[in-house]
C-alpha cells in the first residue's frame, strides 16, 4: 500500500538497522542499548525522544525479565505506539459551515494539501469552498484555483496584496450564504516577522470567530517531512502564532527522514492528523499510529 512504499526509506534508515543490530547481538546487554540509541539519533527522531524510548526500553526488558535481543523489537513497537497514539487524529467538522485554516511555510505542500483535502470532502458529498488568504503571492491565488477548479470547489479570492483577513470575511459570508459545508482558508506562506505572522493569524482567527461562531474549525500547520528538525523549528514558531490542532506532515514518501512523526509529537504535544505520501490528488491519509508503527516495521 501507499504508506508502506512511501516508508520504504526511513524503514531501511531505521528497521533495517535496528534489525541488524538486534540480530548480531542476539542477547540483550547494555552495548545493544547503546546501539539502538545511536541508530534512533541519527534517524530524525530527536536526541530528548531517543533518551526517552531508550530508558523505557531498559526498564520494560528488566521489569519483563527479556534476554533474547529480537522480543526488544517488539517492546520498541509497543514504544513508539504509545508515543505516536493520542487518540484525537481525526478531523472534528460536523458543523455546517466547519472551518480549516491552513498554516505553514512555502514550498512544505500547503497548497497541494489543500488540494487533497478539499476533494476527501467533495468526494463525500460535502459543498467545499477555498479561501485564497495567502495574498503575498499571485502564484500562489493562481495555484490554489487551479485545485478549485480540479476538484470542483468554489473559490473566493482578491487580488494579489490584499488583506487576508477581508478575504476570510468575504469567505466566511459566502459559505453562510451558499450553504457550504466546509471553509478552508489557505494563509501566507512567508516566514516573516513571528509578531506580523501572530498580528496576521490572529486576525484571520477573529474573523472567523465573529462571523462564524461556534463553528467546529481545525487549524492545520503543514510540515515538509523531508526538511526533518528544520520542520520543528517552524512548528515552534507557529505555535506561538496560533492554536495549532494538528500537523499535515507531506512528503513522508521519499524520505528517510519519517522518524520526525515520532519528534514532533514527543516534542510538541501537537497531534499529526494527515500525512501526505506522494503528489497524486488521494496520496493524504489519515494518521493512525498504529498503521504507521505496522508500516515501518513491516
Ligand atoms: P506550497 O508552496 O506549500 O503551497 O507547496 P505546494 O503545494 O505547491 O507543493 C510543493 C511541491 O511539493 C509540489 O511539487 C507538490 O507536488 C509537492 N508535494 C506536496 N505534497 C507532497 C507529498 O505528500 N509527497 C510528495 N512527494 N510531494 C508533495
Amino acid at each position: 500500500d501507499r504508506l508502506k512504499d512511501g516508508l520504504q526509506k526511513t524503514r531501511k534508515s531505521i528497521t533495517e538497522k535496528i534489525d541488524q543490530v538486534l540480530v548480531s547481538f542476539g542477547k540483550v546487554d547494555e552495548e545493544l542499548f547503546d546501539e539502538l540509541e545511536e541508530i534512533l539519533i541519527t534517524s530524525d527522531i530527536g536526541i530528548e525522544t531517543t533518551m526517552r524510548i531508550i530508558e523505557d526500553l531498559k526498564e520494560k526488558t528488566r521489569e519483563r525479565k527479556i534476554i533474547d535481543a529480537l522480543k526488544v523489537k517488539d517492546l520498541l513497537k509497543e514504544e513508539l505506539e504509545e508515543i505516536l497514539d493520542t487518540g484525537e487524529s481525526a478531523l472534528k467538522l460536523d458543523s455546517k459551515p466547519s472551518v480549516i485554516i491552513v498554516i505553514g511555510v512555502n514550498g512544505v505542500g500547503k497548497t497541494t494539501s489543500i488540494g487533497k483535502i478539499a476533494n476527501y470532502y467533495k468526494s463525500q458529498g460535502k459543498k467545499v469552498l477555498l479561501a485564497a488568504g495567502d495574498t503575498f503571492r499571485a502564484a500562489a491565488i493562481d495555484q490554489l484555483e487551479i485545485w478549485a477548479d480540479r476538484v470542483g470547489a468554489e473559490i473566493i479570492e482578491q487580488k494579489e496584496g490584499s488583506d487576508p483577513a477581508a478575504v476570510v470575511f468575504d469567505a466566511a459570508q459566502a459559505a453562510k450564504s451558499r450553504k457550504a459545508d466546509l471553509l478552508i482558508c489557505d494563509t501566507a506562506g512567508r516566514l516573516h516577522t513571528k509578531k506580523n505572522l501572530m498580528e496576521e493569524l490572529k486576525k484571520v482567527s477573529r474573523v472567523l470567530d465573529r462571523e462564524l461562531p461556534g463553528a467546529d474549525r481545525e487549524t492545520l500547520l503543514v510540515l515538509d517531512a523531508t526538511t526533518g528538525q528544520n520542520a520543528i523549528s517552524q512548528a515552534k514558531t507557529f505555535k506561538e502564532a496560533a492554536d495549532i490542532t494538528g500537523i499535515v506532515l507531506t512528503k513522508l514518501d521519499g524520505t528517510a527522514k519519517g522518524g520526525i512523526v515520532i519528534a514532533i509529537k514527543s516534542e510538541l504535544d501537537i497531534p499529526v492528523k494527515l500525512i501526505g505520501v506522494g503528489e497524486q490528488i488521494d496520496d493524504l491519509q489519515k494518521f493512525n499510529a498504529k498503521e504507521f508503527v505496522e508500516a515501518l516495521f513491516s
